[in-house]
C-alpha cells in the first residue's frame, strides 16, 4: 500500500475497526467480540488524533497504519477477562480484609475448578435422587468437630448471624451484652444488622463489665434468645468482665445461647489465646455457633451455623436460607479446605521466626546481588481480618527505598508492603515460599533504572 495522495483527507486511509479486530483476535481469545472491537475503536481513535496532528507531516503509508494501529489495540486490551489482580501480600498482615481475607490452599483451588464445571452439588449420584446441597462440606465439617450434633453452610459470617437471629428471634427479643455491641468495620455494625431481623435487642451490662445477674434480670417471656457476640477487633483492659458462655449456659436461662465466634477459629490455638474457637464455644454449652469460614479458618468466603439439631435445622427450613445460601465454588472449597493440608492462613501464622529470617536473608543477597540496597530487619505480623488484636507474630522483613512501593504496587503481578519509619518492608509471611523468587524479581524489575549507562553517558556527557 502506498501512502495517500496530497489533498486526500488522511483519516481515510486508517484501517477499518473490523479489520483491527480481526487481525487481533487470534491473541486476544480470552475476550469476547464487543471487548475487542472496543479496543480496536479506541486504538483507531487515538491514530485518527495522531493522523490530523501529523497531517503536514509526511503521512505513514498504509501498512503502517495498520501496524500502529495494531500496537494501540494491543496495548487498549485489558491483560485478562476479570479484571482482579494477583498481588503478593508482603504486608505481614495474615487475613488482610482489603486482598480478600484468606487465600485458598492448592487443594482449595484444584476443588473450585471442578466445582466451576457442572458437579454433583445437589444430586446423589448413586440412586439418581436429589441429594443435599453441601453434604461433602458438612461431613468434612463433622470430622473437624467431632462434637458438633448439626450445621449448615451460608454465604458468610454476617449471614449466620442474621439467620439465626431471623430464626430465632424475630418479632421478639435478643439480649446482648452493652460490651458486645460493635462495630467490625468499614461501618459494618452488628447491631444495626441484628435490628434488621425483626428482633428488639435487649442491651445488659454496661460496656465494661455485665454479669450473670444483669442478663437473669433482663429475662422475660419475651425473651427469645441470648447472644454472645466476640468483639473481634478490641481489647478492653482494665476494670472488667464478663459473662462467659460457659457461665451463662450454667446459669441455664432457659432460652437458647447463640455465640458468634467470628474468626471461623475451629479449635483453640495457644498462639491466639484471647480468639474463641467453634468448639470451644460447643464445649462451653452454646446452643448455637455462628462464625466466617475466610478468616481464621482459611477457607472461602463462607457462614457457619454449628450446634443444636433442632435449632439448625430451624435455620435450614426459615426462607431466608434460600437467600443465603453458599454457592457450589464456595461449598467445594470450604470442604477441600476442611479435609487438607493446613490452608495458607495456618502456615502464616505458625511461620517459624527463624525460616523466616533465612528466607529474608536469601532475597535480600539477591537483591544486593542485583544492586539493589536491601537489608533484613525485626518485624512483627499480624493476623489482621478485625481479629486477634494485639497479638503480635515475631518475624522478620527486608527493608528497602520507600520509593519502590508504588511502582511495586502497581505492577502485575502487585507486591504490596509495608511503609514504616521511612523504609519499605517486605514481609515474607504470607508470601508462598516459592514465590519469594517472583518477589525477588518483581523488585529487580522496579528498582533497576531503565536508561543503561550508555544512554546515560549520552545525556550527561
Ligand atoms: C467477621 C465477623 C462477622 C462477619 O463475618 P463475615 O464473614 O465478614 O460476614 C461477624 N461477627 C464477628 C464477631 C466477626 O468477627
Amino acid at each position: 500500500m502506498s501512502a495517500p495522495a496530497p489533498g486526500t483527507d488522511p483519516r481515510r486511509s486508517l484501517p477499518r475497526v473490523d479489520d483491527v479486530a480481526d487481525a487481533l483476535a487470534p491473541g486476544a481469545a480470552y475476550l469476547g467480540r464487543p471487548e475487542v472491537v472496543a479496543a480496536a475503536r479506541t486504538a483507531l481513535e487515538a491514530l485518527r488524533g495522531e493522523v490530523t496532528g501529523d497531517a503536514d507531516g509526511g503521512l505513514p503509508a498504509g501498512d503502517d497504519l495498520h501496524a500502529r494501529a495494531l500496537a494501540l489495540a494491543r496495548a487498549a486490551l485489558p491483560a485478562r477477562a476479570a479484571s482482579l489482580r494477583l498481588v503478593l501480600n508482603a504486608t505481614g498482615v495474615v487475613v488482610h480484609t482489603n486482598l480478600g481475607r484468606a487465600p485458598l490452599s492448592a487443594v482449595a483451588v484444584e476443588a473450585l475448578r471442578v466445582a466451576a464445571g457442572t458437579c454433583d452439588v445437589e444430586l446423589d449420584l448413586g440412586t439418581a435422587r436429589r441429594g443435599r446441597r453441601g453434604a461433602g462440606a458438612l461431613a468434612a465439617l463433622s470430622a473437624r468437630l467431632p462434637g458438633a450434633p448439626a450445621a449448615l453452610v451460608v454465604n458468610n459470617g454476617a449471614a449466620a448471624l442474621l439467620l439465626a437471629v431471623t430464626a430465632l428471634a424475630a418479632g421478639r427479643t435478643a439480649l446482648l451484652s452493652r460490651g458486645e455491641m460493635v462495630e467490625i468495620g468499614d461501618g459494618f455494625r452488628l447491631p444495626t444488622l441484628l435490628i434488621s431481623t425483626g428482633a428488639r435487642l435487649r442491651e445488659v451490662g454496661t460496656t465494661n463489665r455485665t454479669t450473670v445477674r444483669d442478663y437473669l434480670e433482663a429475662m422475660d417471656d419475651d425473651v427469645a434468645c441470648i447472644l454472645k457476640i466476640h468483639p473481634s477487633n478490641f481489647r478492653v483492659v482494665g476494670f472488667r468482665g464478663e459473662a462467659t458462655a460457659a457461665d451463662l449456659a450454667r446459669a441455664d436461662l432457659g432460652v437458647p445461647l447463640v455465640v458468634d465466634t467470628g474468626s471461623g477459629l475451629l479449635r483453640d490455638d495457644p498462639a491466639l489465646p484471647d480468639e474463641p474457637s467453634v468448639a470451644a464455644a460447643l464445649e462451653a454449652g452454646a446452643d448455637l455457633v455462628t462464625s466466617s469460614t475466610d478468616k481464621l479458618l482459611g477457607g472461602p468466603q463462607g457462614g457457619l451455623l454449628v450446634g443444636r439439631p433442632d435449632l439448625v435445622e430451624a435455620c435450614r427450613r426459615h426462607p431466608l436460607a434460600r437467600a443465603l445460601r453458599a454457592d457450589k465454588l464456595a461449598l467445594a472449597a470450604l470442604e477441600a479446605t476442611l479435609r487438607g493440608p493446613a490452608p495458607p492462613v495456618q502456615c502464616a501464622l505458625q511461620a517459624d521466626a527463624e525460616t523466616l529470617r533465612h528466607r529474608c536473608s536469601v532475597l535480600a543477597v539477591a537483591l544486593r546481588e542485583a544492586g539493589v540496597a536491601a537489608d533484613v530487619v525485626a518485624s512483627d505480623g499480624v493476623v489482621g481480618g478485625g481479629g486477634a488484636p494485639g497479638v503480635a507474630l515475631p518475624g522478620w522483613a527486608v527493608a528497602l527505598d520507600p520509593a519502590l512501593a508504588a511502582p511495586l504496587r502497581t505492577r502485575d503481578p502487585a507486591v504490596l508492603g509495608r511503609v514504616s519509619d521511612g523504609r519499605l518492608l517486605l514481609d515474607l509471611r504470607c508470601v508462598a515460599p516459592a514465590d519469594d523468587d517472583l518477589v525477588a524479581r518483581a523488585v529487580t524489575a522496579c528498582a533497576t533504572p531503565r536508561d543503561t549507562p550508555a544512554e546515560n553517558a549520552v545525556l550527561h556527557p
